[in-house]
């Protein structure tokens, strides 16, 4: 390949934002280079869930097929736990929603976009390849430097730079795009082991004290379980030790003893995640977007953060196409942003659940644990709680119609 390269546009970044962005930009006709830095899309601990929503959309866009042929665990409700007993639960089948929230590994849903962006002559993926720096002129954006597996700088010229590269986004931080990032008061443990036989297909919070754990079923047969830990609290973890660690997951759910005991032997069967917010004023500049997590990072309460990623895909993509038949240059900011103003009040009503939850979670006294599990307890005889829930979780309920139809393969 030769140093420059010349296209439409450019993503970087092939997470589920970037590889599904650039798959109905190339279906609607446009050129598009995705890059991405990992020299494949293997990746363990993300988010594995779909909400129903989005799974509706993947179904309208062809997806269906392929996510079925590789397997997915159906998630058919939550509960939350606290001393044994549950003292709230919510069946995901009475929702108004003609489908349920999935759980299944990042690599297959990218892969079938990647696999279908493929059969398009106007599509070129490149793995190991790393975002650099911005081309700018004047006040416009006009491509970017990737760094390539051998070190090899290629210039990409491009109408548009679509940052699809997550919550550290280096894109983000080459644009000068103001970035509000609030840390939330605990961060996160990941670590997965074989679900016994019989368990729920049901997402569990359990609950003690200002600790809890979040527990998901997932693809094939394994639980994925989420564990706070004061912010960064993972460095004086790791002093007390693995096994201290262990004693720590049983005291909180005693029935997964055995099952920590035996799956869980080093750091190296764990994942760190720091748990934060990031909210962006703006996303674009001429020539430039920011989409997924690079744009509105979320925390893990309801799994909402590939959702806001595939849904930015979907408000975005006939706008771009749009606006790349309406102007020429680098596209205009003007034409982008009220799409952003849309994208963001939908994550900025999901952050303001997850707050209110983690506020919820952290308490630690007794009287505001014995408040929550009243709270709990009230909300869980309300029948209202499905439409409040169906709110944040099946968002967004108004979606252009026209970024489903007209070239789905
Ligand atoms: C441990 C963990 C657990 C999570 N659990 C959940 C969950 O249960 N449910 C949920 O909905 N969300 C969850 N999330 C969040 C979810 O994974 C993200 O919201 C979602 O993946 C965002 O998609 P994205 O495409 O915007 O970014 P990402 O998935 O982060 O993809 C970004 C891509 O850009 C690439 N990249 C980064 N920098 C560069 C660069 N300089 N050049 C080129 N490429 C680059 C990366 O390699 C990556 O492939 C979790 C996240 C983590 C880390």
């Amino acid at each position: 390949m030769s140093d420059r390269y010349e296209t439409d546009v450019l993503v970087v970044g092939s997470g589920p934002a970037g590889a599904l962005i650039a798959n109905l930009l190339v279906r609607r006709g446009v050129n598009v280079l995705l890059a991405e830095k990992g020299s494949d899309i293997e990746r363990n601990f993300r988010g594995e869930t779909i909400a129903a929503r989005s799974v509706l959309t993947l179904r309208e866009l062809g997806f269906g097929p392929k996510l079925a042929s590789h397997g997915f665990v159906e998630l058919e409700g939550i509960s939350f736990w606290e001393k044994g007993k549950n003292i709230m639960s919510m069946d995901y089948r009475r929702f108004p929603i003609d489908a349920l929230p999935i759980d299944i590994p990042q690599p297959a849903m990218i892969g079938a976009f990647n696999d279908s962006s493929a059969a398009y002559p106007n599509f070129k993926l490149l793995m190991g390849y790393q975002f650099t720096s911005l081309i700018e002129e004047g006040d416009a954006i006009k491509g970017a430097r990737l760094e390539g597996p051998d070190g090899q700088i290629l210039e990409v010229r491009s109408r548009l730079v679509i940052a699809a590269d997550g919550r550290f986004s280096l894109v983000r931080k080459a644009s000068g795009l103001k970035v509000k990032i609030t840390p939330m008061e605990r961060d996160f443990v990941w670590f997965k082991f074989p679900r016994p036989s019989g368990w729920a297909h049901e997402s569990q919070l359990v609950v003690k004290k200002d600790r809890h754990l979040v527990i998901l079923p997932t693809f094939p047969d394994l639980l994925r379980i989420g564990y706070n830990l004061p912010k960064k609290g993972f460095g004086d973890a790791r002093k007390q030790g693995i096994a201290a660690f262990r004693d720590s997951i049983s005291d909180l759910d005693p029935r997964l003893k055995d099952l920590v005991n035996q799956h869980i032997q080093s750091w190296n069967d764990t994942s760190f995640l720091e748990i934060f917010t990031a909210e962006v004023d703006q996303w674009s500049r001429d020539g430039l977007l920011l989409i997924g997590d690079a744009s509105h990072t979320a925390t893990p309460i309801l799994g909402q953060g590939v959702n806001l990623a595939l849904q930015d895909t979907i408000y975005f993509a006939p706008v771009i196409e749009e606006a790349l038949k309406n102007s020429t240059g680098p596209l205009p900011s003007t034409a982008l942003e009220p799409t952003a103003n849309v994208r963001r009040a939908h994550k900025a009503m999901v952050t303001k659940f997850q707050r209110l939850q983690e506020a919820n979670l952290a308490q630690s006294s007794a009287l505001g644990t014995m408040m929550r599990r009243a709270r709990m307890r009230l909300l869980n005889l309300n029948p209202a709680k499905y439409r409040l829930m169906d709110k944040v979780m099946n968002a967004p309920h108004n979606m252009p119609m026209e970024a489903l139809h007209g070239r789905v393969a």
